[in-house]
This record gives structure tokens, sequence and C-alpha cells, in this order.
């Protein structure tokens, strides 16, 4: 079971939390929790603000940090805090305050640095959760992350090395788990073998659950957050997107991959491989509707959810001697290779090779290494939008239907996955909303009156 930050976001939703984990405890629950909402961006202005030197910033940081936890975990305990959990507060504060001091001192902030300091995050909310929890009556038994979740020591966005996680699960979760016991841990950091402290990239505790889940071999992963499972698009972007009740694993990690934020990316993988279905559910309305996801599930649906990201940049290389001849797009991605830049979007024509790549790519020394052998056009403030759907290829007049929507905007790239369940497309950042709204309008509109179970 798995809870988001604004899941674990106040002393309310910790208490919804610890009946939820009770309700589940005859099935044996390993509880992974983010950091409260909020509090890892906290983190990371004061990381940055230390780097800079800012004292009344960091100050400023830490005074949020502090007054966050304690006001949540004095609401749960109805005012005084439990010595020990007071402790333990004083003593990861302290470990933070010598952190942050240390990077102000140097005016430097390592990737390994910045990892311990924004780990902080689910450190304190574990503890609070755990304590409360604990004291509330629950058999609830804290295990720190960082002995089983074993990864590399790229720091920001380190990998597990999923075997150690095995053996390691093995050896300190599994004796641990039994119906009746909840297990609380953290999501998003981990540890190399050296016990350094590392996170997996923003948005990670998702992963960090199925991750967990696969090495315990748990019959379910259980995403809980603020929405009603996976909706047929943002709900920010689309008000009226509806929830799905069923999708495939490879529709979700398309989605995840394009832009929707309600799963980590890579969270859908170790699922795969140990088979394991993974549902996603609202925290705040336990029984309302709710997505599961797992293989090869068949529905008749032509599309069955969009998904945006932005802003990418696009590069279109032009080439009208070289293209044609054998070895040019390997000299072209060898480039992007090198300078360890992944491509998301490509599209080929005769002359012509059009590709996305994130905002912070380093688009100076692309352009330099491209020109030796071609010209290069870049395009900054550009969005995916990505139709996603299994029988999308079945489906005659779709791509019709899509681009009859769009019709008013400029579409500047189109791409289909070669997985042919993915229809994407370029358009202006600042057209990406109108973009998802008459889409959804077109595509889901015959499905919210009434063909739909
Ligand atoms: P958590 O803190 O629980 O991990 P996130 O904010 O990371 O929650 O993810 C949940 C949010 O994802 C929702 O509030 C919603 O705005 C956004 N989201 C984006 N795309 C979708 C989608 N297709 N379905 C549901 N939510 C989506
Ligand atoms: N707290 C981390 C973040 O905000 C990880 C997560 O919530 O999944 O990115
Ligand atoms: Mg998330």
């Amino acid at each position: 079971m798995k809870f988001g930050g604004t899941s674990v976001g106040d002393a309310g939703r910790l208490r919804a939390v610890r009946d939820l984990v009770q309700t589940a405890l005859p099935r044996a629950p390993v509880v992974v929790l983010s950091a409260m909402s909020g509090v890892t961006n906290t983190l990371f202005d004061a990381a940055r603000a230390a780097e800079r030197g800012d004292e009344k910033a960091v100050r400023k940081c830490q005074r949020e940090l502090v007054e966050r936890h304690r006001r949540a975990a004095e609401e749960l305990f109805g005012g005084e805090l439990p010595e020990r959990l007071a402790a333990d507060l004083r003593e990861r504060f302290d470990e933070l305050r010598i952190l942050l001091r240390g990077v102000s001192l140097l005016h430097e902030l390592s990737p390994r640095s910045l990892d311990a300091i924004t780990s902080m995050g689910e450190r304190l909310s574990t503890q609070v959760f755990a304590h409360f929890a604990a004291a509330d009556g629950l058999d609830v038994e804290f295990v720190d992350v960082r002995a089983v979740l074993r990864t590399d020591a790229r720091f920001g966005a380190a990998r597990p090395d999923e075997v150690a996680l095995r053996k390691l699960a093995a050896e300190h979760l599994v004796p641990r788990v039994r119906p009746g016991r909840a297990i609380v841990t953290q999501g998003y950091i981990g540890a190399t073998a050296d016990g350094l402290t590392t996170t997996l990239g923003r948005g990670g505790s998702d992963y960090s659950a199925a991750l967990l889940g696969a090495a315990l071999g748990a019959e379910e992963v259980q995403i809980w957050t603020d929405v009603e499972g996976i909706l047929t698009a943002d709900p920010r972007l689309v008000p009226e997107a509806m929830p799905i009740a069923e999708i495939s694993f490879a529709e979700a990690a398309e989605l995840a991959a394009f832009g929707a934020k309600v799963l980590h990316p890579a969270t859908i993988q170790p699922a795969v491989e140990a088979s394991i279905p993974v549902t996603v559910r609202h925290t705040g309305r336990p029984q309302g509707a709710f997505t599961t996801i797992r293989a090869g599930v068949t529905s008749e649906r032509p599309v069955t959810a969009l998904a945006a990201r932005g802003p990418v940049t696009v590069l279109t290389v032009d080439s009208s001697r070289m293209l044609a001849q054998s070895g040019f797009l390997a000299r072209l991605f060898e480039v992007f290779g090198r300078l360890a830049v992944s491509v998301d979007l490509v599209s080929t024509a005769e002359v012509s090779v059009s590709l996305t790549v994130e905002p912070d790519a380093p688009i100076p020394a692309l352009v330099d290494e491209i020109s030796r052998f071609a010209r290069v056009r870049v395009e900054e403030g550009r969005a995916i939008v990505a139709v996603v759907g299994e029988h999308m290829r079945r489906t005659p007049g779709l791509p019709e239907r899509v681009f009859g929507a769009l019709r008013e905007l400029e579409v500047e790239m189109i791409s289909m996955g070669a997985n042919e369940i993915n229809l994407s497309l370029v358009v202006r950042h600042d057209a990406m909303p109108r973009a998802m709204r008459l889409l959804h309008g077109q595509l889901f509109a015959a499905q919210r009156t009434g063909d739909r179970p």
C-alpha cells in the first residue's frame, strides 16, 4: 500500500491512512509512504538556497518543515508528543540542519548531498505515521527502506539492483511480514552498497512500492492517491475526465511515460515482471471507483486515455544530401548517445528528422555537434499530446477524428509508437490544454453518454 504526498499531507489524512491500513491488516500490508505534500519541494528549495549561501531562505524552509511535521504530530497525539517521537524528530531536524550548513559553507551542492537532504521528507513522514499508528493500537513495525532498496550511485535518479533487493527483502522484510501486522517504510529513497542515501527521482515512491511488491511477491500493489484511479485524462486539464476500471500494463506504462503523473513511469516494469496487479485508488474515497492495471486486459474501447507532457524542445535535422545515405541516422543518434540526451519522439521524412528532447537537454552542445554534418533547427516551448489505446490500430477512422478535433490548432509533428498503442502529436505548449480538451471531447463524448460499462 503506497500512500502519496496528499494522502499523508496532514493529521486528518494520516488518520484515514491508519484506518485503511487497519482494514488491510489480515492481508499483511507493507505500507510505503511519500513525504507530506510539498515537503520534497521545500527540501529542494532549502538545498538550493544553501548552495547560494542564502541563510535566510534556508532558515525559512527549515522553520516550515519543523512546523509542518510538529503540527501534524501534535494534532495526531492531541498536544504533547511522546518523548521517543519528539527525540526522533529532533534528530532528523538536527541532521538536516547539519547537511544544509555543510552545503552553505562550501557553496557546493553535489547530487549526493542533494539526495541526503531530499530523502528527509520520507524519513520524517514515516516516523510520524509509525509512532502514531503504534500508539493507536496497531501492530506496526518500522523498517528503514535503505536496508532493503539497494541502488546504484546515480544520485537523483538511482537505479535499483533488483537481485540485491530480493535478497535484502528476504532477509529484512519477509521475516517481519505477517497477517495482523503492518510494516511501515519509506518510498522514494534507497541506498548504495556503501550505505549512501540515494533517491529514485521525483514521484519515485510509486516505483518503490512496485519494487518492494515484486521483491516480496505481493498479491497486489496499491497506489493510494487523490484521484479515483487512472482517468481518461489529467483532471486538472480536462475536468470531465472519467475513471478507467481496467487498463493493460502496456497502456499504463505508455500513459505514465507520456506525462500522466498519477504513476511514476518506471512503476509498471517490476509489476509486469512479477505479474502483480497494480491498483490506483483514492485515499479519501476508498469505496469509490479505482483502476486495476494488469496484463492483457481486453476491452473494445478504441482509445483508453490521453496524456500530455511539456514543455519539450523539438529539433529538426535537415540534410538533403545525406539523409538517404546509410549511416546518417547512426551518426545522428550517436551524438545523442554520447551527450546522454534521451529522445522521446522521432519522426522521419525524406530529407529531415524531427525529434523531441527535454527542455533541460544541452541544446547548444547538440546543435554544435549536429551542425558539423547537417542543418538543425530548434523549437522550444512545445508539448507532446499522446492518445493511448490497445485497440487504436484496429479502429478505422481514428486518425481522422484525432486530426479533425485539432483542426483549429497547428500540429507540428506526428508519431505512431512502434507498439501501435500510442499516437503522439506535438503542439505549442500554450495550446496543449486546449488540445487535450478538444481531443477528449471528440474521443470520449460517446463513451460519456452511455456506451461505457
Ligand atoms: P501522489 O502524491 O499521490 O503520488 P500525484 O500528484 O503524483 O499524487 O499524482 C496524482 C495526480 O496525477 C492527480 O491529482 C492528477 O492531477 C494527476 N494526473 C495526471 N494524469 C492523470 C490521469 N490520467 N488520471 C488520474 N490522475 C492524473
Ligand atoms: N516525495 C517524492 C517527490 O515528491 C517522491 C514521491 O512523492 O513519490 O517526488
Ligand atoms: Mg506521485
